[in-house]
């Protein structure tokens, strides 16, 4: 053994000491740290020929990188739609490394075993039906894709090809038709060879991100054969969900495979004042959700729920005599894109664990309840004004006066250290979304968003 190597096995213990010390340190800090720190790229710096030690190459870490990052697991990240980690599945976390498995086979089933219970405890949480099975996946992108690559097998199957076996020329054209979808739902069309052109943008109900369903009605009938719809539950900008019930019934007089982008809008479930917005996704065929944004597990963790795991095992077979048959009830290596991956149910089977359903629930109504009060509290903002109501979870906001994409950078330049928001267009209007997915965030972080944008829309406005 490489001797700096022997050196750091022999001190194992303290060298995890070390390093969790540091981590705790690290996570104290988190709620003071500057949100989005002034960028800096560190000089470049060769290969290590000579390596320096775990010891050595933490402090480097703590000079070098550490400063530059964000506090994207902190309470006033408000960009995108970004979770944090609770505390048990930060824990689940480390232990998923230290335990570092390839829960893919049943020939070494035990992770296998707790992926698929893990996936059963979230089926209920979201009150979807065992009808549907699941896997876990790196994100709400890769389970678009793989929702969507098991709806163009359907389509297969209905047109009397494979396209898994065949190809895409086997399969000819394909229409895909959403309201509001995802940008992900574009490059999972791209990935999967059926294009982005493969889109087709349905009409939203007036000044709404929600579909019109009379107008996907009518998209239906214009559709020759049966095709693939991508139904939104929570939009990034407003939150808004498709009325899923009304599409499903369409398939009474439309043939179509029926995708619900549900990335963190299905959280809407645990939330008794808002669960009607997804009481019909078990009506769905695939369901993409998220767990590293409003579950509170470490990037990168998602699921995908389908009803058809044979379509499924057809598209992502990896058949090999070292691997076993695929059979009736297939091994993880045979459902989703990779074929080893780390057990990432670990950390949502400790956080589920440890707080339950209602831990969970206490979560999300907290951050729904923060999300009303910046929306008043922006509402009274001089300079601001509300794009759009308040739904669930993120405040889509923009200034009074002449809202250029320009102005709404330097307001969020402005306030970074304080909290981070990401720009948007609604309605055709440039904007700033802050969207509340974080277990850490109170109304006291609400407190001083508002204090930060307040104080700085002036400075904008001055500055013209
Ligand atoms: C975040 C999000 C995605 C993409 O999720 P990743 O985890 O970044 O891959 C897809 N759809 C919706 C609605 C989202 O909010």
């Amino acid at each position: 053994m490489h001797p700096q190597l022997a050196e750091d096995l022999a001190q194992l213990p303290d060298l995890l000491e070390a390093t969790r010390k540091h981590a705790g340190a690290f996570l104290d800090g988190l709620a003071e740290r500057p949100v989005v720190p002034p960028s800096r790229v560190p000089a470049a710096e060769p290969l290590p020929g000579r390596g320096v030690g775990l010891r050595a190459a933490l402090e480097e870490f703590a000079v070098r990188w550490e400063p530059g990052l964000s506090a994207s697991a902190g309470p006033r990240y408000l960009g995108f739609v970004t979770g944090g980690a609770t505390p048990a599945a930060l824990a689940g976390d480390w232990l998923t490394a230290t335990v570092d498995q390839n829960a893919n086979s049943g020939l070494d089933p035990a992770g296998q075993h707790l992926e698929r219970a893990t996936v059963g405890w979230l089926r209920e949480l979201f009150g979807l039906s065992d009808a549907h099975s699941g896997t876990f996946v790196s994100g709400a992108t890769m389970s678009n894709t793989v929702g969507l690559a098991i709806a163009r097998e359907w389509l297969g199957e209905r047109r009397g090809v494979s396209p898994a076996e065949d190809g895409l020329a086997a399969l000819g054209p394909v229409r895909v038709l959403s309201g509001s979808a995802h940008s992900s739902v574009s490059k999972g069309l791209s990935v999967l060879g059926l294009g982005r052109g493969a889109l087709v943008g349905v009409e939203t109900l007036a000044g709404r991100e929600a579909v019109d369903a009379a107008a996907l009605e009518r998209a239906l009938e214009e559709t020759d054969g049966p095709c693939i719809v991508v139904a939104n539950a929570g939009t990034v900008n407003t939150v808004d969900f498709d009325d899923l019930r009304a599409i499903a019934a369409l398939r009474a007089r439309h043939d179509f495979w029926l995708h619900v982008d549900a990335a963190f809008g299905a959280f809407a479930a645990l939330s008794p004042a808002h669960a009607h917005l997804v009481e019909a996704l078990d009506l769905a065929d695939s369901v993409c959700v998220d767990l590293h944004k409003w579950l509170n597990v470490p990037y990168d963790s998602a699921v995908q729920f389908t009803r058809r795991p044979d379509l499924q095992a057809r598209v992502f077979r990896n058949s090999a005599a070292y691997l076993g048959s695929v059979g009736d009830n297939p091994d993880l290596v045979h459902l989703t894109p990779e074929n080893s991956h780390r057990l990432r149910a670990l950390a949502a089977w400790f956080t589920l664990r440890a707080y339950g359903r209602d831990g969970h629930r206490e979560i999300v109504e907290r951050c729904v309840s923060c999300a009303h009060a910046l929306g008043e509290a922006v509402a009274a903002t001089p300079g601001l004004r509300l794009l759009a109501p308040v739904r669930l979870n993120v405040v889509c906001f923009t200034l009074a006066e002449e809202p250029t994409a320009e102005r709404l950078a330097a307001l969020a330049a402005e306030v970074k250290e304080e909290v981070f928001l990401t720009p948007t267009v609604h309605a055709g209007v440039p904007a700033l979304r802050a969207a509340f997915s974080n277990w850490r965030t109170t109304g006291a972080d609400v407190h001083r968003v508002a204090g930060a944008l307040a104080e700085a829309v002036p400075r904008v406005v001055r500055a013209g």
